[in-house]
């Protein structure tokens, strides 16, 4: 909520090389700074800073960005939490954003569920205690399973009596409105308009926020109680402040264990986590009432990226560790999978064991992925080949969805040894699924922009069609198929935008200065040309609209851009690493990139054009191949007209690049 003026500000004065020498100590190397990275056990510097660019990236784990970035990586804080730790550090005058009425009304609701949830724990956990029900019932159960004095005291358990309307009722008579009673779920109304406790007759889990807010509860029915009674557990219902998709349990408790060991557990339920408190073990989380999400994954990525499942060794277990394994390979996890001893769960085999076997037991048992799922799967697939296929089918499916390659080979040479299976045929098969995958997901954003129109008109086939699904896809495949072009030319952009690459001439024999940007966005313009990947073409779009304001600079524009989407993207592009003349280097001469805009971004115009009739020209004789096509005369010879009018816009095009290249 800090106005958008203030957060230019920040922006505008935070120095990436204080504010990251602030934590790292930085050397000087040529124009940059270079240290050890704060974000991996890093032994040879591998982080470096660059004060001209405002950036800072680890070439190793790929961490860093603008200084905002790297406070919030490196905090684990918000966005807004980051730009007022830099407000702070320079002196910079917070203004809050004004707020609407409804967004006003939106904060003190938050508000009032928050003291409402912290009102309901402290009930609850007061019933436990001095409330004679409570002491019998409620604290005779966790006595009966163990739980200390102090573990019942740090997890602010509870118990609500089975009186049905006992906490409503008071909590009116203290003074707390109906309405948050309701929006939080602590209870609900009758059919006679009654409030009646949701969790009456029920221990009380308090289910904290990363930062320790109480944002909603889980009870547990007693199983003297169970007679009519399906659900062992209830949970808060969703609102404002639970969202059970994005809730860890015990993240609060367990996130600096998490950040210390560099591992996090994964255990099924709530007395799972506090058992393993209580033997010692606290870097471990459970998902509250849900199945693992890609939220939650987020949430622990920002701690570690090494995960252990702990599930239980019956069937059920091995099956909820097996759905989740593709989901956090995907997002660049380190997983391994543990196996309890039959018939023990990690809250059962906490209590019978110390931390140290425990965690004995953790190291000696915890596989990867690929053993776990071979050695389940393999029992059934022993003699029979059709099954033996669909297992290396499912651990090329797994395989694939790992983002980085190194560790993709690891596991294929691991697959490969285990199931004595040639690497190579493993290789083009995760490359094939991998193709498969990226298809399917290319779907674009539908920004709803003006160019959208454009698009369709210069690329799709002669015929469109008016199914949107089926444009939808197509356009999905082009963002995948132009990505290497856009993401080159967007490079050129952000990195030399206000640049003057070359003079042109007037008619009336004048030279003007042509900067890249204008440069770039005259010649799409031109073709009708606009990007298909959505933060590309927004970077296009914003950079024309401001190409010739006074002291534009199109890099440091870009890499403190608001849209944290955007940022990230044009710091990506800035990055080093990536040199134009890399990828071309038609010249045998030493001039730097920056010297050879003139030949550099002509050539990476023509490349992409070059690939947009290339693809079309693919389609057509794709078309021509259609036995339905083939017989419609008519059609057909569109379709040979156009084929020839985009060989010779082939032409031209080489030719109008020499032209272009003379102009200097
Ligand atoms: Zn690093």
């Amino acid at each position: 909520m800090i106005d958008p003026r203030t957060v230019q500000r920040i922006l505008d004065a935070a120095d990436i090389y204080e504010v990251v020498s602030d934590f790292v100590s930085l050397k000087k190397r040529g124009v940059n700074y270079i240290g050890l990275c704060p974000f991996h056990s890093d032994n040879t510097p591998s982080f470096y800073v660059s004060p001209a660019k405002g950036i800072c990236k680890c070439f190793a784990c790929g961490n860093g960005g603008n200084p905002v970035h790297f406070v919030m990586q490196h905090d684990n804080i918000s966005y807004t939490e980051a730009l007022r730790y830099l407000a702070k550090k320079y002196n910079i005058e917070i203004v809050e954003k004004e707020l609407t009425k409804e967004e006003q009304q939106a904060q003190s609701d938050r508000e009032s569920m928050f003291i409402m949830n912290t009102y309901a724990r402290d009930y609850f956990h007061n019933i436990l205690r001095n409330h004679e029900e409570g002491r019998s019932v409620g604290m005779g159960y966790f006595r009966q399973r163990g739980f200390r004095e102090d573990i019942i005291e740090k997890f602010q358990l509870g118990y609500c009596t089975e009186h049905r309307y006992a906490f409503a009722q008071e909590a009116i008579q203290k003074g707390y409105k109906q309405e948050f009673l309701l929006k939080t779920g602590l209870c609900y109304e009758t059919d006679d308009k009654k409030l009646r406790d949701r969790f009456w007759g029920r221990i009380i889990f308090p289910i904290h926020s990363i930062s320790g807010k109480i944002i909603g509860f889980g009870g547990r029915v007693l199983s003297t109680q169970t007679k009519g009674i399906t659900a062992k557990y209830v949970n808060s219902p969703e609102s404002e402040v639970y969202h059970k998709s994005d809730v860890l349990y015990g993240i609060y408790f367990a996130k600096n264990a998490i950040q210390k060991a560099n591992c996090c557990y994964i255990v099924e339920g709530y007395t799972d986590v506090i058992s393993m408190h209580q033997a010692g073990i606290e870097n471990v989380v459970a998902p509250s009432g849900t199945a693992f999400t890609f939220q939650q994954i987020k949430l622990i990525k920002r701690f570690t990226k090494n995960l252990t499942l702990l599930f239980d060794g019956d069937a059920a277990g091995i099956k909820a560790a097996v759905k989740s394994i593709n989901m956090l390979l995907e997002e660049d996890m380190n997983i391994k999978i543990c196996l309890l001893p039959e018939d023990e769960d990690p809250d059962s085999f906490a209590r019978k064991n110390s931390s140290t076997e425990f965690q004995e037991y953790i190291q000696k048992n915890e596989v990867d992925f690929i053993r776990f799922k071979t050695r389940f799967l393999e029992k059934e697939a022993a003699n029979d080949p059709i099954k033996r296929a669909e297992l290396i089918k499912d651990l090329v499916g797994s395989i694939a969805v790992i983002p980085e390659a190194i560790t993709r080979d690891i596991y294929i040479k691991e697959c490969g040894q285990l199931l004595h299976i040639d690497d190579r045929l493993l290789v083009s098969e995760v490359a094939k699924q991998r193709t498969a995958n990226a298809e399917q997901k290319q779907k674009p954003v539908h920004g709803g922009t003006q160019a959208e129109g454009q698009k369709e008109e210069t690329i799709t086939p002669p015929f469109a069609t008016d199914n949107t699904a089926v444009i939808d896809a197509a356009r999905a495949r082009k963002a995948r198929e132009f990505l290497k072009y856009e993401q080159q030319i967007t490079q050129a952009i952000v990195r030399y935008g206000e640049k003057i690459m070359c003079q042109m001439e007037e008619e009336d024999g004048s030279q003007v200065p042509v900067s890249v940007i204008n440069y770039i966005s005259n010649d799409l313009k031109e073709d009708d040309i606009s990007f298909y990947n959505p933060v590309y073409q927004r970077i296009l779009e914003e950079a024309t609209a401001h190409a010739n304001d006074a002291n534009f600079i199109s890099e440091r524009f870009f890499v403190n851009h608001l849209d944290p989407i955007v940022s990230s993207a044009a710091i990506e592009l800035a990055t080093e690493r990536y040199q134009l003349s890399k990828v071309h280097s038609k010249t045998q001469t030493v001039l730097s990139d920056e010297e050879r805009l003139f030949e550099l971004v002509p050539m990476l115009m023509i490349n992409l054009k070059n690939a947009i009739v290339a693809s079309e020209l693919k389609e057509i004789i794709e078309q021509l191949k259609n036995p339905a096509i083939a017989a419609d005369e008519n059609k057909c010879s569109e379709l040979m007209n156009r084929y020839k009018e985009l060989k010779d816009i082939e032409r031209i095009m080489a030719k109008h690049l020499g032209d272009r290249v003379v102009l200097r």
